[in-house]
C-alpha cells in the first residue's frame, strides 16, 4: 500500500460494475486496489487488473488484503462475502440489488462490527431525486397517482430496478404509506380500475441502457414528471469509491448514499 492509501478489494472485476470500479479506482491516490475476487469460471483471472494484482478465486485471501471492499455482484455473492468480511471486520460498500432475506441478514451480521454503505444507486443525482421524489409525494395527495418507469439494459437481472424501489419507498414513506400494501409491479389481464393511493414500478429491458428512471405523478388536468438519466456506469463506480473512502472512517453501522453525501 503506497502512501497511506486505504486498500480496496473489488468483487466481479470482469463484470460492468467491476470494470468501471477498477478504471475510477485508478483516478484516486487516496485508494489503492488490493485485491479482486471473481467467480471461478470468470473471465480474465489470469490478466492484471491492477498493477501487480491479478483476481483471485480466494473470499479470505481477497479480504485479508483490504480494509474495505466494493460489492456489485450477485445476491449470493453478497451474502458470502458478507459473511466471511465479519470475521476480519471489513468494510462494505454494497451496490448489488434484489437482494434477498439471506443477504440481507449478512450484511445486518457485518454491520454489529463494521462500516457498511448500501444503496440501490450510488450516483448523486439519483440520491437528489429520491429527495425531490419525496417532496412532491408531501405536496401532492394520494389523488395524484404516482407510478415509476425505468429503463435497463437487457443484462440487467432484477426488476424492477433497486432504484424504482427505493423511488417508490420514498413516495410512500411521505405519504404515511407502507409499500408492501399498496406497491404494484405488473398489471395485465382485467385488473380493474387503478386504486386510488396504488404505487406502481414498471420495468421496460432493452439493449444498452445504463439506466432511467422517472417518476410520475398524475394528476387531473395535469403531470409531473422527474426524470433521472444515467448515460455512463462511471458515476455510480465514482459514488461507490467516494463511499468506500468514507466507509473506513465511519464507526459500525448500516449507512446509505444520503449519508456519504451529507444529504440526510
Ligand atoms: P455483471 O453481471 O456485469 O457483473 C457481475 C460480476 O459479479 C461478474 O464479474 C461476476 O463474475 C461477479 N460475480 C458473480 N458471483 C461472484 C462471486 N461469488 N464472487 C465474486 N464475484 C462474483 O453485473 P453488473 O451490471 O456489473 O451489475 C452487478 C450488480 O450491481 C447488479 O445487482 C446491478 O443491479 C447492480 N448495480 C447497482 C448500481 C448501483 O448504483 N447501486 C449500479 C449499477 C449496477
Amino acid at each position: 500500500m503506497t502512501g497511506g492509501a486505504t486498500g480496496v478489494l473489488i468483487l466481479g472485476p470482469s463484470g460492468r460494475m467491476g470494470r468501471a470500479l477498477l478504471a475510477a479506482a485508478a483516478t484516486r491516490a487516496d485508494l489503492q486496489i488490493a485485491a479482486a475476487l471473481d467467480r471461478t469460471d470468470a473471465p480474465g483471472l489470469d490478466r492484471e487488473v491492477a498493477p501487480g494484482i491479478k483476481p483471485t478465486t480466494l473470499i479470505d485471501a481477497a479480504l485479508a488484503a483490504a480494509q474495505v471492499y466494493v460489492d456489485f455482484t450477485t445476491p449470493a455473492a453478497t451474502a458470502a462475502v458478507a459473511r466471511a468480511a465479519r470475521d476480519r471486520r471489513v468494510a462494505a460498500v454494497v451496490g448489488t440489488t434484489g437482494l434477498d432475506a439471506d443477504a440481507e441478514a449478512a450484511l445486518a451480521a457485518l454491520a454489529e462490527v463494521a462500516p457498511v454503505v448500501g444503496a440501490p444507486n450510488f450516483s448523486v443525482g439519483v440520491n437528489l431525486l429520491l429527495g425531490l421524489v419525496g417532496a412532491a409525494a408531501r405536496a401532492l395527495d394520494t389523488g395524484w397517482d404516482a407510478e415509476i418507469v425505468e429503463l435497463h439494459h437487457r443484462g440487467k437481472r432484477d426488476a424492477p430496478s433497486g432504484t424504482a424501489l427505493g423511488l417508490a419507498r420514498a413516495i410512500a414513506a411521505a405519504r404515511g404509506q407502507d409499500l408492501a400494501e399498496v406497491g404494484r409491479y405488473a398489471r395485465s389481464g382485467d385488473v380493474g380500475a387503478r386504486p386510488t393511493g396504488e404505487i406502481g414500478a414498471v420495468a421496460v429491458r432493452g439493449g444498452d441502457v445504463v439506466g432511467e428512471h422517472t417518476a410520475y405523478f398524475f394528476g387531473a388536468g395535469e403531470r409531473l414528471e422527474l426524470t433521472h438519466r444515467a448515460t455512463d456506469r462511471a458515476i455510480f463506480a465514482h459514488g461507490a469509491l467516494r463511499a468506500a473512502a468514507w466507509a473506513v472512517r465511519q464507526p459500525p453501522g448500516r449507512y446509505d448514499m444520503l449519508d456519504v453525501l451529507g444529504m440526510r
